[in-house]
């Protein structure tokens, strides 16, 4: 059997609040070829949250023996923790020939546009501040000086949104979906993801 293309690496970063959890779980509930990419992080698990499933959850000096080692793709430290994408697991699930998503934040994202100049980046933006306040209260996960600090930081991560290579707004769910739909459909009819398929046929004897 010939090998598979490996698939495509989707970037998406989003100001915290905005809405990327929600839409990236809609987008693997309908697209089976699409995984996300489970980061490690120094954080302490929320309620509900499963290591190996959500994030690995590790300790600093693991965390840090890791960068030290080249294990990380990128790495970063957001909110006064360590989140990393790990090379091995995004070459696997890219070699089975899934997309992957790197839900990750926009310091992260400038280090693997950097490492990998062929990722597709999306930031995705909130109709607007207020809505992205409403929606940090609303999610009840997160103390009231919690939210200040990440709506302070929120301008700063949006002003880097002109770095992307694709803008959705997360007005409404089903919109926003559909949109980045597109964006990860549209990428799969690249010249580089048809170009095996193009060789098979052109190799046909008739
Ligand atoms: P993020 O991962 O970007 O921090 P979440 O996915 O946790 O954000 O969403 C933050 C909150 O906003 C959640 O309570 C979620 O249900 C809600 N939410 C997300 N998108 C929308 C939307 N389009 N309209 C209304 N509420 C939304
Ligand atoms: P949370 O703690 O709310 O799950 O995530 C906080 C922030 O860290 C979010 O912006 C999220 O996208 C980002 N993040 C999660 N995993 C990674 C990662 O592997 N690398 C980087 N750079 N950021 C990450």
């Amino acid at each position: 059997m010939t090998a598979k293309t490996p698939g495509n690496i989707f970037i998406i970063s989003a100001a915290s609040g905005t809405g990327k959890t929600t839409l990236v779980s809609r987008l693997l509930s309908v697209h089976a070829d699409v995984r996300v990419s489970v980061s490690h992080t120094t954080r302490t698990p929320r309620e509900g949250e499963r290591h190996g499933e959500h994030y690995y959850f590790v300790g600093t000096a693991e965390f840090e023996d890791m960068i030290g080692s080249g294990g990380f793709l990128e790495h970063a430290n957001v909110f006064g923790n360590y989140y990393g994408t790990s090379m091995a697991g995004l070459k696997a699930l890219q070699n089975q020939g899934f997309d992957v998503i790197l839900e990750i934040d926009v310091q992260g994202a400038a280090q693997v546009r950097r490492a990998l100049p062929e990722a597709v980046s999306i930031f995705i933006l909130p109709p607007s501040f207020s809505v992205l306040a409403e929606r940090l209260r609303g999610r009840g996960t997160d103390s009231g000086q919690v939210i200040e600090s990440r709506l302070r930081q929120a301008r700063g991560e949006i002003e880097q949104s002109l770095l992307f290579d694709y803008i959705v707004v997360n007005r409404d769910l089903p919109t926003a979906e559909a949109q980045l739909s597109a964006i990860i459909r549209a990428r799969r009819q690249t010249r580089g993801q048809q170009q095996k398929f193009i060789e098979e046929l052109l190799s046909e004897q008739f």
